[in-house]
């Protein structure tokens, strides 16, 4: 079948092909059919248009997760509006800082009803027109306005269902749980527009609470798990959910943030049916740049996998070995520019290729190795050591729940290595923990400081870590022998 252009000929088809299948589930709220939602969007959207919204002005999107962010994302797209997707955890100067960077006609804040008016479809829309403005995390800066096209989106649906061996003629069978947040890619790209895309259903978690979680893909039928890490951490721990009956998941997918290789052979345990799939993404490539299948789930459980289909990868070195260096990627879901940042444009946007800020290695057969991004590596005396190497055998080793790397400043070597640890209960034996790293890890990559803390490392919404917060207020002591 012919891939449809816009994401407005997306929903109209479904719309008209299939007006009885459950589009979108809030879980303790409305059920929305496609006639249902196709009805409601385009009530938003003469809504909009009777507040004066023209084709390209840009509406913020602030409500919570749930069935009228999805109603109020369709809707601002069949007024012709852009979405601006925006964090719900921002505070106030931070939304503030959205709102004005992306000139945004109208504000849907938390507690404005939907907009309603006549019955409202744009004309004309064309694949290339800009739908909306993600927000990066703001992991290793402000948060940069990421304009997306129609023809982002549906080239990321295509990645997507090419990468989980399904079809778009799925329909009602393919239903996603959605616990990752709506203003990101994953949330509304990868898993309630690919929904769309193939005809299924979005369940949306409104809070994220793994004892729903657990009762929820179960009682829901979900086919299609995606989540982050730091989510599957918490429901593997879930007594409940050892016990649910988890047959009907097909795919678990995951991705964000690093994985720890032992977590991946648990989730394949966990779900003894499903495919497992690690996918590494950002904001800038309207989700997907690769993919790790299930063949190589574990057998590779460091690597996030191969190039997608429309993405073309290439590695500008960092140093002598042509094999690891940033990754820089270009393709139809790839941005053609941030929104009003010039600076940020000049030096992420070269020769047509994006700069991911994200070190990486390749194997011989193509497999993609994230080895840190390029803010955290620690430069000690000369030696690059990734930080997320040294978190993954930490995770591995004995007591140790969590872990961040960091660097600590150094008058001689420039930096060294510290790490943050989280005790799995009470006292940890830090020995034990250098004793393992010795045996994994080459000796300028152990860490000479640690702080043990029984507190949960900070992490936003989408799973990573925060580590500019953890070094602002993490307190080294004496180095460590
Ligand atoms: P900012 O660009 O504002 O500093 P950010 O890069 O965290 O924030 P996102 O676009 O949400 O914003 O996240 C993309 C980043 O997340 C990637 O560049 C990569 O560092 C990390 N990432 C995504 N998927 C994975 C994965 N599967 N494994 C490891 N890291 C991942
Ligand atoms: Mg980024």
């Amino acid at each position: 079948a012919d891939v449809p252009a816009t994401l407005i000929d997306v929903l109209r088809d479904r719309a008209a092909t299939a007006p009885q299948d459950e589009a979108v589930v809030e879980l303790g709220g409305r059920r929305l059919t496609y006639a249902e939602l196709w009805d409601a969007a385009r009530r938003v959207a003469g809504g909009l248009r009777a507040q004066k919204v023209a084709n390209g002005d840009r509406v913020a999107l602030r409500y919570a997760a749930g069935a009228d962010w999805a109603v109020a994302f369709w809707g601002t797209l069949l007024a012709g509006g852009v979405v601006v997707a925006v964090n719900t955890r921002m505070t106030e100067p931070e939304v503030a800082f959205v709102l004005e960077n992306s000139g945004a006609a109208i504000d849907l804040a938390p507690g404005t009803a939907l907009p309603d008016g006549e019955p409202h479809v744009v004309e004309g829309a064309g694949a290339d027109d800009v739908a909306a403005l993600f927000y990066t995390s703001g992991t290793t800066g402000r948060p940069k306005g990421v304009p997306t096209t129609h023809a982002g989106f549906v080239t990321n649906a295509e990645n997507m269902i090419r990468c989980s061996g399904i079809t778009r003629d799925l329909g009602a069978d393919y239903r996603t749980l959605i616990s990752v947040p709506l203003f990101h890619v994953t949330g509304c790209n990868s898993q309630l527009l690919v929904a769309a895309y193939v005809g299924g259903t979005s369940v949306i978690m409104p809070q994220l609470d793994v004892a729903t979680m657990a009762e929820v893909v179960v009682s829901e039928r979900i086919g299609y798990l995606i989540t982050v890490p730091a989510v599957y951490a918490l429901l593997l721990r879930y007594p409940a959910f050892a016990e649910a009956d988890v047959s009907g998941v097909r795919v678990v997918g995951y991705g964000g943030a690093p994985i720890a290789p032992s977590m991946v052979r648990q989730l394949k345990s966990a779900f003894g049916e499903a495919t497992v799939m690690n996918g590494y993404g950002m904001t800038e490539s309207a989700s997907l740049i690769t993919v790790l299948p299930d063949a190589d789930a574990v057998d590779h459980a460091d690597s996030v996998g191969y190039a997608v289909p429309s993405v073309d990868i290439g590695i500008v070195p960092i140093a002598d070995d042509p094999t690891v260096g940033e990754l820089v990627v270009r393709g139809a879901n790839v941005t053609a520019g941030y929104w009003e940042r010039p600076d940020a444009n000049a030096d992420t946007i070269i020769d047509g290729w994006l700069h991911t800020g994200d070190v990486v290695r390749v194997d011989d057969a193509g497999r993609v190795y994230i080895v840190d991004r390029m803010k955290d590596i620690i430069n000690r005396g000369g030696e690059n050591v990734s930080s997320i190497e040294v978190e993954a055998v930490l995770l591995s080793a004995p007591g140790v729940l969590d872990a961040a790397v960091l660097p600590v400043p150094d008058e001689v070597m420039g930096e060294k290595v510290g790490a943050v640890l989280v005790a799995e209960s009470g006292d940890l034996d830090v020995a034990a923990v250098l004793q393992h790293c010795r045996q994994n890890l080459a000796d300028f990559k152990i860490p000479q400081f640690a702080s043990v803390t029984g507190e949960a490392l900070p992490r936003n919404a989408g799973g990573k870590l925060l580590k500019r917060n953890i070094r602002d207020e993490v307190q080294w002591g004496d180095p460590l022998r």
